[in-house]
């Protein structure tokens, strides 16, 4: 019987780890199918507070566990294929082995979609990304391409031009899924040229070790070219990680975990921590503040509860 098992080990679940470790609540941590997270995918981060030559994503979400660890917290490397929220405690499914909790923090995060291409997935951090917000600065004056057709393609389109020489939105159909207001402003932007109709075949240059372009496909006609770009940011949406709680807590259409205020979710002793419950803000900081407020309710939590 743990008090608190926490799901997920990006820097929501790693944050949430130093906190109940501290609190001598002897978490347990299950690092999940993508430990560390969305950091362990990214290169140097510049926006975290606290280092001010930056820090690169891998190392600062293992110190965050390596702090965690310092303090006692327990790590799985397993994943959780079953929950029973029904009752208390609440029993865990860990790659077979069933254990059961008194509290438990949900910090599986949201998966960025990608297009599926191996070249795409070979260059990950080295000019492919997932987050502008994260890595646009990165891009001063280059040629940047932006795929997808939501709001959160046209706002980091948008938002990438303060940084690109230009910007190219790719796009597969030709109507655009944004909201009016967005997909007026991104046409009326001068440094964002809109490419629609058309998809990524394939991303260069694996062998290089970095983006130097794309192959593009018109949907329409099959006609290929190439053109040379040196960042792609893939912003065709997120999946977050909540399928095995579905039906068990309130979920929104999209699945995200809808907060019951704090880190509270529909059932008592379950919070929720990081981009599981966030389709906003995704970054690195926040997911960190929402570990804290997490394991904070949860020690409320198991002390109202006599423990
Ligand atoms: P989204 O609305 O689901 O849009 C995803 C886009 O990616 C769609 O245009 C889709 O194309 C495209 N796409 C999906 N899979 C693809 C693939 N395999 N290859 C190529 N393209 C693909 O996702 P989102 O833009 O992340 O937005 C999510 C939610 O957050 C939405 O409700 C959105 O309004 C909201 N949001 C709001 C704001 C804001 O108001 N400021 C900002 C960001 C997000 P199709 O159109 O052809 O399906």
């Amino acid at each position: 019987m743990r008090n608190v098992v926490i799901i997920g080990s990006g820097c929501a679940g790693n944050t949430a780890a130093i906190y109940a470790a501290r609190a001598s609540l002897a978490p347990l941590v299950a690092a999940g199918h993508e430990p560390g997270g969305q950091l362990s995918l990214t290169t140097q981060v510049e926006n975290f507070p606290g280092f001010p030559d930056g820090v690169n994503g891998p190392e600062l979400v293992e110190n965050i566990k390596l702090q965690a660890r310092n303090f006692g917290a327990e790590y799985v490397p397993g994943e959780v294929i079953e929950a029973d929220l029904s009752k208390r405690p609440f029993r865990l499914n860990i790659d077979g082995d069933w254990i059961e909790t008194r509290a438990l923090i949900i910090a599986t995060g949201a998966s960025a979609r990608w297009l599926g291409l191996e070249s795409e997935r070979k260059l990950i951090g080295h000019g492919v990304s997932s987050c502008a917000t994260c890595d646009g600065f990165f891009y001063r004056d280059k040629e940047i391409m932006v795929v997808g057709g939501g709001d959160s393609a046209l706002e980091e389109a948008n938002f990438l031009t303060r940084f690109g020489r230009r910007v190219t939105v790719v796009h597969r159909r030709d109507q655009f899924r944004a909201s009016r207001i967005m997909t007026d402003r991104t046409r009326a932007n001068p440094k964002i040229e809109l490419v629609t109709g058309v998809v990524i075949d394939e991303v260069h240059d694996p062998s290089q070790g970095v983006v130097t372009g794309v192959t593009l496909r018109n949907a329409a006609t099959g006609e290929k070219w190439r053109r040379e770009v040196d960042g792609l940011f893939v912003a065709i949406g997120h999946v977050p990680n909540t399928a095995i709680f579905k039906g068990q807590i309130d979920l929104d259409a999209d699945g995200y975990i809808v907060s019951h205020g704090g880190a509270r979710t529909s059932v008592p002793g379950v919070f929720h921590a990081g981009d599981v419950a966030d389709r906003t803000y995704r970054q690195a900081i926040t997911a960190a503040g929402a570990g804290c407020i997490a394991a904070i309710e949860a020690e409320r939590f198991l002390e109202a509860q006599g423990h």
